[in-house]
C-alpha cells in the first residue's frame, strides 16, 4: 500500500504522473492531507474513479482520539492517538503567548532506557512514519481549530534513532504549500547520539538542537542514561561544540532536576565548567514524577539556576504546563498499556 502522507509534493507528482493524471492532482492531494482529510471520498475535487483507485492502492488512516485531556489550569491539551495498527502515541498542544506549540512523538515506545522516563518502560515497539509524525500536528490543529506555529520533538521516542523518517517529516512540515512551519520554530531533542548529531549538523538545518544532558559527569549521567556508557559526556560536548561551529546555531541543554542525584551546587559548578567556551542555554526541567520510578523532583531548582547564572550560564526553568493532566509525554500511553486498553 502506498503511503501518500509520507511523500513529498515531488514524489506525489511522480506518482500521479504514473497514474496518467495531471500534475495539479498532486497539489490537491497534498493540500487535503495537510488539512486532515479522513477518506479519499472526502477529496471532493478529485474525479470519482480516481478516488476509488486511490482507495484501493493507498493507505489513508486518520489517527483516532483514544483519549483527550484538557488542563483546567492552562488549556494545555493532551491527545492519546490510536494508530492504524493499534499502537498509541501522545501529542501535547501548549498555548503560549508567542503561539501554539505542539510536542510530537516519533516512535511508539523508546529503546534509550533513561531511568526517569515513562516512554522507555516497555521498549520501542516501532518507528513512526513521516506521515504519522505530521498527522499529530495536522489533527491537533483540526481538533482544536487553532493554528500551530511551533513544534518540539520532545514526545515519545528518540528522533535521531528514527533519522530518515524524522528528516522527511521536517521537510514536509516545512513546505510552504503544507503547514509551512519554519525550521527556526522547530526544536529537536536528543539523548545524545553523537554520530547522528554530526550527520544532522552536516545538513545545516536552522532548527534548534536540544540535548538531554541531565548530569555533568559520567558517573551520574551513565546511571541516569544508559546511552552515556558508550560515549561519555566529554565526547558529547565536543560533538555539540562542533554542531554549533557547523550550523551557527546555539545548542540548548535539558536538565531534569532530580532530588539528591544531580542538583548539588558542586554539580552546577561542573555543569558551568563543561559549557564554558560555547554559547549555550540550559533548560532546567522540574522532574515529572513517574510512578514506577524511585526518583523524586528536586527542591533546589532555583538555587541551582542561580548558581549557574553566577557562572554566567543562561538558565531558565521550564514552566510546567498541564500538570493536572499527566502532560509529560509517555505517561498517558503507559497508563493505557497498564490498563490493557
Ligand atoms: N529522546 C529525546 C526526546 C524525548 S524526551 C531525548 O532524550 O531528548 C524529551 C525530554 O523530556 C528529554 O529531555 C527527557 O530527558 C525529558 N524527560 C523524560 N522523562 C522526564 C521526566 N519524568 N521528568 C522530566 N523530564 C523528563
Amino acid at each position: 500500500m502506498t503511503d501518500l502522507k509520507s511523500m513529498t509534493p515531488e514524489e506525489l507528482a511522480a506518482y500521479f504522473k504514473e497514474l496518467g493524471q495531471p500534475a495539479f492532482r498532486a497539489k490537491q492531494v497534498f493540500s487535503w492531507l495537510n488539512q486532515g482529510v479522513e477518506s479519499f471520498n472526502g477529496m471532493t475535487n478529485l474525479p470519482k474513479d480516481l478516488r476509488e483507485r486511490l482507495a484501493k492502492e493507498c493507505r489513508l488512516f486518520a489517527p483516532q482520539i483514544e483519549r483527550k485531556q484538557v488542563s483546567r489550569l492552562d488549556g494545555t491539551v493532551k491527545y492519546l492517538w490510536r494508530l492504524w495498527d493499534g499502537n498509541c502515541v501522545e501529542t501535547v498542544l501548549m498555548r503560549y503567548h508567542h503561539g501554539n506549540t505542539v510536542c510530537v512523538s516519533c516512535q511508539a515506545g523508546c529503546n534509550m532506557g533513561c531511568v526517569f522516563c515513562a516512554s522507555t518502560l516497555g521498549g520501542k515497539v516501532r518507528d513512526l512514519t513521516a506521515g504519522e509524525i505530521l498527522d499529530q500536528i495536522v489533527f491537533a490543529q483540526k481538533d482544536s481549530g487553532e493554528k500551530v506555529s511551533n513544534i518540539v520533538m520532545m514526545g515519545i521516542g528518540e528522533p535521531l534513532d528514527n533519522f530518515d523518517n524524522v528528516l522527511r517529516f521536517l521537510e514536509l512540515v516545512n513546505r510552504p504549500d503544507g503547514l509551512n512551519i519554519g525550521m527556526r520554530h522547530i526544536s529537536l531533542s536528543t539523548c545524545g547520539l553523537v554520530d547522528r548529531i554530526d550527520k544532522l549538523a552536516s545538513l545545516g538545518l536552522q532548527l534548534t538542537l536540544s540535548v538531554s544532558l541531565h548530569a555533568p559527569d559520567d558517573e551520574t549521567r551513565s546511571r541516569l542514561m544508559p546511552v552515556n556508557r558508550a560515549v561519555g559526556v566529554e565526547r558529547l560536548m565536543e560533538t555539540c561544540r562542533r554542531y554549533f561551529e557547523t550550523t551557527g546555531r546555539r545548542v540548548s541543554y535539558e536538565y531534569a532536576m532530580i532530588d539528591g542525584v544531580n542538583d548539588s551546587d558542586g554539580q552546577a559548578d561542573r555543569l558551568a565548567a563543561l559549557l564554558r567556551g560555547q554559547p549555550a542555554h540550559v533548560n532546567l526541567i522540574p522532574l515529572n514524577d513517574v510512578e514506577e520510578s524511585p526518583l523524586k523532583p528536586s527542591r533546589r531548582v532555583r538555587q541551582f539556576q542561580q548558581r549557574l547564572e553566577s557562572h554566567g550560564v543562561t538558565a531558565t526553568v521550564r514552566r510546567k504546563l498541564g500538570s493536572d493532566i499527566d502532560a509529560s509525554c509517555g505517561q498517558l500511553r503507559r497508563r493505557q498499556m497498564r490498563t490493557g486498553g
